[in-house]
């Protein structure tokens, strides 16, 4: 369980950027804010996230191959080009490759070389179509199912919602109760679209998003080899069993308390749990070591899952198996699968018009599978010791704002205080990259199928989850690349997490003042800190363990503030058409709320000790106040597309971007006196919200 900074949009928009003639020669400029951005037009006491953003946007529509856009756009395009380029030399040097550079240059070989994709991976992609044609038993399903765990699902890949692996998932996870432990867990997940409610709404918005899936599933078993008769028939098979799925599975607020989805149950439970599968045999064929007992995120997606084994006859399992695979491997096939998968989960979900280029899908698909080995080059260029020691010097500053924070609380007693500080000082700072380099030496890597290298890596990354199970943890190991613009918090390990690729401007640039690098990188420190002690984090202590440290009064009083939060969330979001669930985006919400609170604590210490105060005036004419504001909301200007829009707010538990600053902000009564915002003005809250 990681809560993450972004909605992750990286991952689920086809990124690409406009076209440019030698992308690998031209280093986009890397921008931090400036005081001429603000739009003098608009009151920054009525809609501040405009009044800091809307030139930006005039400046910088989102560009047709994206779903969303915004200040970490550059970036992003910086990022991409600096990976680029360390695997174009990888590919090009024909003598004396070291092991890192042979693995990251032949699989960009084979990722780029579209005609082998469409000729030797196709042919792969035909013989693992045999494989599910050739199933003559029910019992046989458990062969496949890990096979496909073991190629291209995903089965470790745990999203908000569910896994996106066939059937289920299964991962490592630490043990809720003793997270010194590491256990094997099976999850749910088994479905497509981006969560159950997608499957379950009956509004005529979903009714219609359905009605383009089927027709997609459909293409897509065309392109597999069906008629179109039969391509239409089994469709509607694939939705009936996704369906069921979904309607088994846990819905994701309940899922957000962690105490919902801690089941331990031990193998012959699971068995008898779901009694049409062999899960021993499961087990055995990942290779998975033998333990006393497994999470189980929801008994009751087991129990579903048992029925739909039972139910659905094998040529509907084998329709089902067809369809997870084709979708699966789109990505890494030819042409025609490629466009029609973006079609869908890019194109209609999301709202992208265009695909992006190849070269810039080859990138995301080679920092995926690679992403420590291709990860080192980036550090050496972009992440420079100064750096890493100027933000571990704001990691401490904010530290030791919430430390101040939780020692002046009037609504907690000195027990529970105590508790906090213990948990606080207990946390792990990783910042930039790993100590020591993940070992891919056991992943062979081929300049010649796209496919194959991908099985491979798949196999690779699932193995390496799966051999955690039963052994000492790791507080060191990461899972995001050095190069991610995106930071996490983990409350089992109780670490932070901030990649390179986020420690670069707009948000940390090595010569912006202070106010602008607490504003921006601080409010984002503060973020993820938080989330140790947001609504799901705080049920963890300082080990990791899901215990409860609060005293019954204090654990009250915390209730009450968080329900300020959700209900001030919980709001008609009239561009995309739905309505925000408080309930859902609380833990980030508080985190958003409490990040900028530290960081301004933070700033304000860090001045002191420099004789200025936050009402210094800089050679900008903005007082050091303003310009903390002005660099926090400039992280958050993006631009999102309504499909895009829509599906975040129904599935992720981020606010968009504009109530992420103007919901945050109007809590604050120091942002009405940077701004002289008088009372009754809309970012003044009457009743403001406050947490951490
Ligand atoms: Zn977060």
């Amino acid at each position: 369980m990681h809560r993450l900074l972004f909605v992750m949009l990286v991952c689920l928009s086809a990124l690409a950027v406009s076209q440019q003639k030698n992308p690998a020669d031209e280093l986009p400029k890397l921008q931090r804010l400036s005081a001429g951005q603000v739009n003098p037009q608009i009151d920054p006491c009525a809609d501040f996230y405009q009044y800091a953003c809307s030139k930006f946007f005039a400046a910088n529509p989102i560009p047709p191959d994206q779903a969303a856009w915004g200040v970490a756009g550059p970036l992003l395009k910086w990022n991409e080009v600096v990976m680029r380029q360390s695997l174009e030399a990888a590919a090009a040097k024909k003598q004396g490759r070291t092991a890192v550079e042979q693995k990251i240059g032949d699989y960009w070989s084979s990722c780029m070389d579209e005609s082998k994709v469409e000729t030797v991976s196709a042919r792969a992609f035909q013989a693992e179509l045999k494989r599910i044609d050739d199933l003559k038993l029910k019992s046989q399903l458990v062969d496949q199912i890990a096979h496909q765990h073991l190629t291209i699902g995903g089965a470790w890949l745990v999203d908000d919602n569910a896994t996106f692996s066939p059937m289920f998932g299964f991962s490592a996870l630490q043990d809720y109760d003793d997270a010194q432990k590491t256990v094997g867990q099976f999850d749910q997940g088994g479905f497509a679209l981006p969560g159950r409610d997608f499957y379950l709404n009956d509004d005529p918005k979903s009714v219609e998003v359905r009605k383009k899936y089927v027709a997609h599933i459909a293409n897509m078993l065309k392109l597999a080899g069906e008629s179109q008769a039969q391509a239409t028939a089994d469709a509607a098979v694939v939705l009936q069993m996704e369906t069921d799925l979904a309607r088994s599975a846990m819905d994701v607020v309940k899922r957000r308390d962690p105490k919902n989805i801690n089941n331990k149950l031990t193998l012959a439970e699971i068995q008898k749990l779901a009694p049409s599968f062999d899960w021993q045999r499961y087990l055995t064929l990942v290779h998975a070591p033998a333990q006393p007992s497994f999470l189980v995120t929801s008994p009751d997606f087991f129990r579903g899952l048992e029925q739909a084994i039972q139910n659905q006859p094998l040529e509907h399992w084998k329709i089902y198996l067809k369809w997870q695979l084709v979708h699966d491997s789109a990505p890494y096939l030819g042409k025609t699968f490629v466009n029609e998968n973006f079609a869908f989960f890019a194109h209609t979900l999301l709202g992208t018009p265009e695909l992006a280029p190849r070269w810039r899908r080859c990138v995301h698909s080679a920092d995926n599978a690679l992403g420590e080995a291709l990860g080192q080059a980036y550090v050496a260029r972009a992440f420079p010791p100064e750096s890493k020691e100027r933000v571990l010097r704001i990691v401490k500053a904010i530290e030791g704002a919430l430390d101040q924070d939780i020692r002046g609380l009037d609504w907690m007693t000195p027990e529970t205080k105590k508790q906090a500080s213990t948990k606080l000082h207990a946390i792990l700072d990783k910042i930039g990259y790993p100590d020591k380099w993940r070992d891919y030496s056991a992943l062979e890597i081929k300049p010649d199928n796209y496919l194959e290298n991908v099985h491979r890596a798949t196999a690779f990354e699932f193995d390496r989850w799966v051999q955690k199970i039963g052994k000492p943890i790791n507080r060191y190991d990461w899972t995001m690349s050095p190069p991610t613009i995106n930071a996490y918090y983990d409350p089992q390990f109780n670490t932070i997490n901030f990649p390179a690729g986020i420690l670069q401007p707009p948000f940390f640039s090595s010569d912006a003042d202070d106010a602008t690098n607490f504003g921006a990188e601080g409010s984002v420190i503060g973020h993820e800190i938080t989330h140790g002690f947001d609504d799901q984090g705080r049920k963890f202590d300082d080990k990791g363990n899901l215990h409860d440290w609060w005293t019954a009064e204090d654990a009250k009083n915390y209730d009450e503030r968080g329900k300020c939060i959700s209900d001030e969330y919980t709001q008609e979001i009239p561009e995309a058409g739905v309505k925000q669930n408080g309930l859902l985006t609380q833990g980030e919400d508080t985190a958003d709320n409490g990040g900028i609170y530290l960081a301004l604590i933070g700033l304000e210490n860090t001045l002191r000790q420099q004789g200025k105060t936050l009402d210094s005036k800089g050679d900008d004419g903005l007082t050091e106040l303003q310009r903390f504001f002005l660099s926090f909301a400039n992280n958050w200007c993006e631009e999102l597309r309504p499909e895009i829009m829509r599906t975040v707010v129904l599935t992720n538990p981020h606010s968009l971007p504009k109530y992420r600053v103007n919901n945050t902000i109007a809590n604050m009564p120091e942002f009405a006196r940077a701004f002289g915002c008088a009372k009754g003005k809309p970012l003044v809250h009457e009743n403001a919200c406050r947490v951490w």
